[in-house]
């Protein structure tokens, strides 16, 4: 019998081994830019061709390679940065396994040009396929320029594996970002397509968030800084009505090292707790240095996720930290601190001591935008209190309907036959006085109805009046207001201006006018009727986080879903307090309503507790 084990030829255990560590171009992209930053590079260039396929190149300035160094570089588990076992267990450097230029060369047609300070000549090696093709002496600057040409040139199921350029971008530019934020003091560029994305100069990190997120973000931006023995956390955070429905600017760095941190995020929330909005998650730009013996990173290149020694501890630090940062800004969340040993200090001398509010969109107030569509007879109709009777014992049985039956048919058969056997203009006439509502935490209207205790979200509930207001209009004609005389410029971040210009045509048909001006800058020149124009930006900011979030296929943003947004943006929120008159005008119309009992997204807005479950709840 033969025997059938064999090793495998050097080129195909790389071509296995590379396509763990270089997934996609943006995988080269970073370990490419981490090894200059490792070599101590002030400046970096990353420059593009179609999303990385064709050509990913990073020049850099730093220490560069000797003639010997400049062929190891390619071997596997060659590197420079540690050298025995127990470097392992304090390692500083981004780089330290010595597979990423060996994994590179595997997949790609490379060529490596690097020099020395003190040498004169420089070294010029092409490798492809882990084959090299030529070395030689050449001019070149100080430093190390790499090119990585026609990745996965030699594994076309790996190529054809690959999304389309704007996903393969998007990706590159995540990657470019983590580093940037890393490292404020290194000069920066991105240049794609021969057209540069980014050119950023040696700043704060503060400069830094700006220069990548746009300049709408540093007004948003909170300090955060603490220092205990055995972490530092430094950054900044979003304030809490800076927050986004979607993932995207969370961002954690260990040791100058970008990880994802469920548990970390988990301390993050729980510092904002009531300030956010409704599933919204803060922003945070957020710096954790620990001492490197308590912290694993001896994890897969690719990986994100680390462990720390000190989990626990380091919870409770963030979590301090942050609603620190926090209080500093609004008092709010002091008056309930736990208090942490280390924050059991006032103020510092000359801050300002803000009221405790929380406030969301100061100075809007949705009940004026409203008004005129209400006017309309039929629309503006207001329930009166039979109705309501009507209404509450509907909500009554349907508490008791099994789940996933369809509470809003119930309604809306019962309600609309309770209204259209009533003449519209004597129910205006006959209207009876109002029942006695309740604000609670400033985000829940009660009263007290015949069967027991009603709950209403005023959040929801305003987004779904103005759902069905907006749809209705829409149906009608989407009508346009121009802002021909002071047109809005907004600014966006790249990925969000990708976006944006992915869906322009879009958001036209629902009369939207908006115009590119390059660098992130847009100007719009009309927006739909039925939008305020104090909201446009917000607005924007919705759909784009929607479109994140749900991925939705540019041609897909129809009415409706323009209508939810919509209604979303211009809702009071929770948080906001309500006058007596408001709170009526908004449970009246609530209860006109074609579907009172769910908001657009589905979620419920209003409950009775009845005498059996307040017993219950009491007991
Ligand atoms: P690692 O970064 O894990 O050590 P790499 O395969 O990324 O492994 O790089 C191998 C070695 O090549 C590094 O340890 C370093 O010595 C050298 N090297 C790579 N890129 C550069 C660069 N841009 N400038 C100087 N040296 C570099
Ligand atoms: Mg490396």
């Amino acid at each position: 019998m033969s025997d059938f084990i064999r090793l495998l030829p050097d080129s195909v255990a790389n071509q296995i081994a590379a396509g763990e560590v270089i997934q996609r171009p943006a995988s080269a992209v970073k370990e490419l830019m981490e090894n200059a930053i490792d070599a101590g590079a002030t400046q970096i260039k990353l420059i593009i061709k179609d999303a990385g396929r064709t050509l990913i190149q990073v020049i850099d300035n730093g220490t560069g390679m000797t003639v010997t160094d400049a062929r190891m570089c390619f071997e596997r588990h060659a590197t420079s940065k540690i050298r025995e076992a127990k470097d392992l267990f304090a390692i500083r450097t981004l780089g330290f396994r010595g597979e990423a230029l060996a994994s590179i060369a595997a997949v790609a047609q490379v060529e490596l040009r690097t020099r020395k300070e003190a040498d004169e000549l420089g070294t010029s090696v092409i490798i492809e396929g882990s084959r090299i093709k030529s070395q030689e002496s050449v001019s070149c600057p100080k430093g190390t320029s790499i090119s990585a040409r026609n990745l996965f040139f030699n594994i076309p199921a790996r190529r054809n594996f690959l999304k389309s350029d704007s996903v393969e971008f998007r990706h590159i530019l995540e990657e470019f970002q983590r580093i940037a934020l890393v490292h404020p003091d290194v000069e920066l560029s991105l240049v794609h397509n021969e057209k540069p994305v980014f050119q950023l100069s040696k700043v704060n990190l503060r400069q830094r968030i700006v220069h990548l997120f746009g300049s709408n973000i540093n007004e948003k931006l909170l300090p955060v800084d603490m220092k205990t023995e055995q972490v530092q956390i430094f950054g900044f955070i979003g304030k809490p009505e800076a927050a986004k429905r979607t993932r995207g600017e969370q961002y954690f760095f260990a040791n100058g090292r970008f990880i994802r941190h469920s548990y970390l995020h988990h301390a993050v929330e729980q510092a904002f707790e009531e300030l956010l909005p409704e599933s919204a998650i803060p922003s945070y730009f957020l710096f954790i240095e620990v001492d490197p013996l308590t912290i694993d990173v001896n994890i897969h290149p690719t990986k994100t996720e680390v462990n720390f020694q000190h989990g626990p501890l380091l919870y409770g630090s963030m979590r301090s930290a942050v609603k620190h940062a926090l209080g500093m800004f609004t008092l709010t969340p002091i008056l309930d601190f736990e208090r942490e040993a280390i924050f059991d200090h006032p103020l510092p001398p000359g801050h300002e001591v803000k009221a405790p509010t929380i406030r969301i969109n100061p100075d809007y107030n949705p009940f004026n935008q409203v008004k005129p569509v209400l006017q309309k007879p039929t629309e503006g109709l207001r329930a009166n209190r039979d109705e309501w009777e009507k209404v509450y014992e509907i909500v009554r049985s349907s508490n008791d309907l099994e789940p996933g039956a369809n509470k809003s048919e119930l309604f809306e058969t019962d309600l609309s036959s309770a209204t259209r056997n009533n003449h519209p203009t004597e129910l205006m006439v006959n209207s009876f006085p109002a029942a006695k509502l309740i604000q609670v935490q400033n985000r829940y209207i009660i009263s007290n109805v015949k069967s027991g205790l009603l709950i209403v979200d005023q959040q929801r509930a305003h987004e779904r009046i103005l759902f069905e207001q907006i749809s209705t209009m829409l149906e009608k004609e989407p009508g346009t207001q121009q802002l021909n005389l002071f047109p809005i410029t907004i600014q966006l971040s790249m990925v969000d201006s990708d976006i944006l210009i992915e869906i322009k045509n879009d958001l036209c048909k629902l009369g939207f006018d908006i115009n590119e001006l390059g660098g992130g800058s847009f100007v719009v020149n009309s927006i739909p009727a039925s939008l305020p124009i104090k909201a446009i930006e917000e607005f924007i900011g919705e759909i784009l986080e929607d479109y994140k979030k749900n991925k939705v296929e540019p041609g897909s943003a129809g009415r409706v879903k323009f209508a939810g947004i919509l209604a979303k943006t211009i809702a009071i929120k929770s948080g906001k307090v309500l006058q007596t008159e408001e709170m009526q005008s908004l449970i009246d119309q609530l209860f006109a309503c074609k579907v009172p009992d769910m908001a657009p997204d589905g979620k419920q807005i209003l409950r009775i507790l009845n005498q059996i479950e307040i017993e219950k709840l009491l007991h």
